[in-house]
């Protein structure tokens, strides 16, 4: 307690994937003050500018309170039962004449709110469908997607072992901006202070990570799929790989011998813009070093993407930097963030109209608007769309209006009223991350497995839901939940040993109610719980794999069948956060999942691709376009921006927060000054931004940070840089947009 009657809450912040601790003053269900928690084990008291202002995301104007239905022109509260019939109708009759196919679901919880994906999935599923639309498909899946074949699925992942690392090597990664590990700027400057240890960053700008690295190399946009090429060639021509790590720990090796034998390093090094002795200097320091690398969305959204990330997993395997003690490890988890979906089963679903797979189970938002606007039969007509923001988070927000203005049913839920819900038929609220229960499963760190639930700490304006319950009213207006479920409705209201027993038999009888397992824990556990999300979490961990239970036994539970209990508990008792695993690290590539246990360095799809990336064809290609000739990089983390979460600008009030930046050199030449209005152009669109004339920037290379051009009480502040990324501008294997190379002209 402190002052006025208000109290300290303790929570996380939903604003990146860190999801660091924060407390909460809560005076009057308002959020009064903001500190990081240090009570929480992985973020130890740290937060930055964007968790401290937290309270920008929970009160605003736009807030969603109750369920709305588009009438003509306008929007018309509803009541929740109103609203879940007519969506109920109008998805059976959908799915009933046009086909599962028709129906699409875009969410699963973003950076903060993970528990919702249990029913969006199901729901989806149980009608039929396969279309999951999700951000990972934005930006990782062309990894995943290597890392399905290198180490056996596409869910299991390498992060840098931070903290025993002496060489981390950031490739089109801002960690100082866009996190992505714990504590990101105290381990970034950590390493960076130390003598013994290296911080190298390969990145186009003088970005602020790049300010405090040991060594910058100032890449040419584009080319880091030929620069890994050049390492990987280094490495083996100087003969600096790992021959023993690589007997024992890789398969395919002498199928990719001979991309590199005679490739020219040197030729290709000068193409990238870089001095080779710079390069080969890192190279060989990566080869005999700790080293471990992180690549971020400026290779991930960058040119020949899913080709860099199977490139920079031979590099690290050549050099045995997979699995070993400051290399990038496997983390463990408490829940994957996908499944396996490969491509070769005629299983897998494709979409229709673009032919793109599933990655992970997720499909990419790039080809939505395309398979909507298709002359087709089976086009998809109905989107559910839960927590996500395509209008504004999307590559080509001409395209994604365009098509969602041709749906039969587009439905919103969220917890503000977006862009997105503007064009919607309905819209529902939900509750905000701090009005329930929920988590992610975002928070990997190594060796440690972390997990924090959040809980409600504040009470919730209006009638907003929790989205399982949402899912859950559907789920039982389609009549999708299977009969006779009132023992276990009683069990529940015993104690969760008596609910356990009684949901085994349950299953063992009624094996077809395991497809929608997540609501009949809602309606029953999570009726007694009041949350269907505690119950969601509670079946999860009664079914956690053996990997997880043995990480769990390391930080000390007991196993046994009381095991999955005694977590929840422990989850239930630990508010801040508590590490529920603890991975081996003596033992890390056990965690691969091929077929000999080995890294599998040969991708025959990826063989072409990998040998048509050469020095003369890449030249070639990247000559500037003379309709376009600046490059624009779409998209840039800062401590201004949350993707699209933060609605109110007044949290920015003061600073300038969307500009375009821009190198003073070319400013000079294009006779443009710092502050002036300038319209920027590209295949997809153009928009009117401020100018910052900035030696962060790189000749020829102009940035706009994303998750401006919001409309907020009527106004719409900064510019929407989704209006310049063409979606069909994009990854050929994984469909993710390269929003980090948009050629673009600047008046
Ligand atoms: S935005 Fe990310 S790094 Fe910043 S406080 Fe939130 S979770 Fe932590």
């Amino acid at each position: 307690m402190a002052g006025n009657g208000g109290t300290w809450k303790k929570t996380g912040c939903v604003l990146c994937a860190q999801n660091c601790g924060l407390e909460l003053f809560v005076e009057g269900n308002r959020i009064a003050k903001v500190r990081p928690d240090k009570d929480n084990p992985r973020s130890q008291g740290y937060a930055c500018r964007k968790g401290l202002h937290i309270a920008y995301f929970q009160h605003h104007a736009q807030r969603l309170t109750h369920p709305l239905k588009r009438v003509g022109g306008t929007f018309q509260p509803i009541s929740w039962a109103e609203a879940l019939d007519e969506i109920a109708d109008r998805l059976r009759e959908i799915v009933g004449r046009n086909g599962p196919h028709a129906l699409a679901y875009m969410g699963g919880g973003g950076q903060g709110c993970h528990f919702e994906a249990a029913f969006g999935t199901s729901l989806l599923r149980a009608l039929g469908s396969r279309y999951h639309y999700n951000a990972m498909a934005q930006e990782l899946t062309g990894m995943f997607w290597v890392n399905g074949r290198i180490l056996g699925k596409q869910y299991l992942h390498t992060l840098p072992d931070d903290r025993e690392t002496d060489m981390l090597v950031a490739k089109g990664w801002n960690g100082w901006m866009s996190h992505q590990m714990p504590q990101a700027r105290r381990h970034l400057l950590a390493i960076s202070k130390d003598p013994h240890k290296l911080l190298v960053v390969i990145d186009p700008r003088k970005s602020e990570t790049a300010k405090i690295a040991d060594i910058h190399l100032p890449i040419r946009p584009g080319t880091d799929a030929l620069l890994t090429r050049a390492m990987i060639a280094i490495v083996l021509q100087e003969g600096w790989q790992n021959q023993a790590y690589l007997d024992r720990h890789a398969s395919g090796l002498d199928e990719i011998l001979p991309w590199f034998k005679d490739f020219d390093a040197r030729a290709a090094v000068r193409v990238c813009e870089l001095e080779y002795e710079a390069v080969r200097e890192v190279t060989k320091l990566f080869a005999h070093r700790k080293s471990s690398l992180h690549s971020d969305l400026g290779v991930l959204m960058g040119r020949h993407s899913t080709v860099t990330s199977y490139l920079e997993a031979i590099l690290l395997t050549l050099c045995g930097r997979i699995g070993v003690p400051g290399g990038n490890v496997l983390p463990g988890t408490i829940m994957p963030l996908g499944s396996h979906s490969d491509e070769r089963d005629p299983k897998t679903w494709r979409t229709r109209e673009t032919n793109f797979p599933a990655i992970m189970g997720y499909f990419p938002p790039n080809v939505l608007p395309e398979e909507i606007l298709a002359e087709r039969e089976d086009r998809i007509r109905a989107v559910m769309v839960s927590n996500a923001n395509p209008l504004r988070s999307y590559a080509d927000t001409t395209a994604y209006e365009k098509a969602f203005g041709r749906l039969d049913l587009l439905v919103t839920i969220d917890v503000a009223f977006s862009e997105t819900a503007a064009l919607s038929h309905y819209v529902l609220p939900a509750l905000s991350a701090y009005e329930k229960w929920d988590g992610t499963f975002f928070a990997w760190t190594y060796p440690e497995v972390f997990f924090q639930l959040r809980r409600p700490v504040l009470k919730p304006q209006g009638e907003p839901w929790e989205e399982g319950e949402i899912f859950l009213g559907l789920a039982e207006r389609l009549g999708l939940l299977p009969e006779g479920l009132d023992a276990l409705s009683r069990a529940a209201e015993k104690d969760r040993a008596a609910f356990g027993m009684e949901l085994l038999q349950f299953l063992g009888k009624n094996p077809k109610a395991l497809a929608v397992v997540p609501f009949v824990l809602a309606k029953t556990l999570g009726r007694a719980m009041g949350s269907s999300h505690l119950a969601a979490l509670w079946g999860l961990l009664q079914t956690a794999p053996t990997t997880f239970q043995e990480n769990a036994a390391r930080a000390g539970f007991r196993p046994g069948p009381l095991m999955a209990e005694e977590i929840f508990q422990a989850i239930l008792d630990h508010p801040e956060g508590l590490w529920v695993g603890k991975c081996d690290p003596e033992n890390n590539l056990a965690s691969l999942q091929t077929s000999d246990g080995k890294l599998q360095l040969f991708i025959p799809e990826l063989a072409d691709w990998v040998k048509s990336i050469q020095p003369e064809t890449e030249q070639e290609a990247l000559k500037p376009d003379p309709q376009f000739p600046l490059i624009l990089m779409a998209g840039r983390h800062m401590d201004m921006n949350a993707n699209t979460l933060m609605r109110n600008p007044a949290w920015n009030e003061g600073k300038r927060a969307c500009t375009l930046a821009m190198h003073p050199e070319d400013a000079r030449r294009l006779g443009l000054e710092d502050g002036r209005a300038v319209r920027v152009t590209t295949e997809a669109g153009s928009v009117e931004i401020e100018l910052e004339v900035t030696e962060s920037a790189r000749p020829g290379h102009v940035v706009i940070p994303h998750g401006f051009g919001l409309e907020y009480e009527g106004r719409v502040y900064g510019a929407n840089v989704n209006r310049l990324a063409k979606n069909t501008h994009r990854d050929p294997l994984a469909g993710t947009p390269l929003h980090r190379y948009v050629p673009c002209r600047v008046e």
